[in-house]
């Protein structure tokens, strides 16, 4: 079954009319793609000419405001995430596509099992509309749940990003383990590894749960990476220009780092980080400071080590491997 969303038509409505816009650029991540004619109906209805931006667009990071401008568009709507507060040239409205899949069947399924009291709600942006009767439900059974505090690039308390799990680690030395309404898998082993407690991870969408705590198999994976690219000598520090991926800041102080150790050092600018443009370097291994989920989800990807900054700093005896942190994307690393 295909997953329904809120397209939210009446409020897109009203923002192509207040603007009084002729033409808009749609921006929309591939899971929501398939629902392309619903999304679009709305604006052929007022008139208003649709310019959908199709290269990838995982985040709301990755906003194509510039992009819309040069199109010749009067407003750019951003489809599937929640608004990360990054300036924007012309009127943005983001569309957060709620998903309609109500999540209490499968968390009252996860229940039974959970094992602990004091239980810190986290979600994304998607299902965040479904916190308060989740919540409601876990107290409604005997135990307490809690919400943390937004992150630096969160909008809502509970919401987490693969780059900000602020709302975990706000509250986690208030509760026992989470439990995680969304489907994959990264959030929840990042909420995991920033508070070190166990995360129930419930799947509305296939109504089913699992415990994820970080595994021994992942840490030694990372392990294994970080010595590989020990061996290395000449390494490039991979930064995009994706408005809220272009950690320059961080990449040139990683690169300063790598030279200070006697590596060889290039910080390298790419729109999209992914091996086949950077395979004609002569390099024996990279640093990610653009999304913190490309070393790990697309390392497999690359013929050569790709490292986190964290993991960079064990690297170069900056920092222990224990406790193990996902990078998360922080206003310092700008700039
Ligand atoms: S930087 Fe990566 S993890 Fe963060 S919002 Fe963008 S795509 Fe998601």
């Amino acid at each position: 079954m295909r997953p329904t969303y809120d397209f939210e038509a009446a409020e897109v409505r009203r923002f192509l009319k207040h603007h009084g816009a002729k033409r808009a650029a749609i921006q929309l991540p591939e899971g929501l793609r398939p629902h392309l004619a619903e999304i679009t109906a709305v604006f052929g209805e007022v008139g208003v000419e649709a310019v959908v931006l199709a290269d990838s667009c995982y985040g709301a990071c990755d906003l194509a405001d510039a992009k819309a401008e040069q199109l010749g568009c009067g407003v750019l709507i951003h489809y599937g995430h929640a608004d990360m507060g990054l300036p924007t040239s012309l009127p943005t409205l983001y569309v957060e596509a709620h998903m309609l899949v109500d999540p209490l069947e499968a968390v009252e399924g996860a229940l039974s099992s959970l094992g602990f009291k004091r239980v810190g709600l986290t979600t994304t942006a998607q299902h965040i509309t479904h916190l308060p009767g989740v919540a409601e439900l876990i107290r409604s059974r005997g135990a307490e749940p809690i919400v943390g505090k937004p992150g630096p690039r969160a909008k809502y308390p509970g919401q987490v990003l693969g780059c900000d799990f602020g709302a975990a680690t706000s509250v986690s030395d208030r509760v026992d383990g989470y439990i995680y309404i969304g489907t994959g898998e990264f959030h929840p082993l990042g909420a995991a590894l920033a508070t070190g407690k166990r995360v129930v991870a419930v799947n509305p969408v296939a109504k089913g749960f699992k415990v994820i705590a970080p595994s021994l198999d992942f840490l030694n994976k990372r392990k294994a990476m970080i010595a590989r690219a020990t061996a290395c000598e000449r390494f490039g520090i991979v930064v995009s220009t994706k408005p809220g991926q272009a950690r320059f800041k961080l990449a040139s102080a990683l690169a300063d780092a790598f030279r200070g150790a006697r590596r060889e050092a290039h910080v390298l600018v790419v729109d999209e980080v992914q091996p086949e443009k950077l395979c004609d370097f002569k390099l024996d291994a990279f640093v990610c400071a653009a999304c913190p989920r490309v070393p790990i989800d697309d390392a497999e990807r690359f013929d050569r080590p790709i490292l986190t900054p964290f993991e960079a700093g064990v690297m170069l005896g900056k920092a222990s491997f224990e406790p193990y942190r996902l990078d998360e994307v922080r206003a310092s690393d700008f700039g």
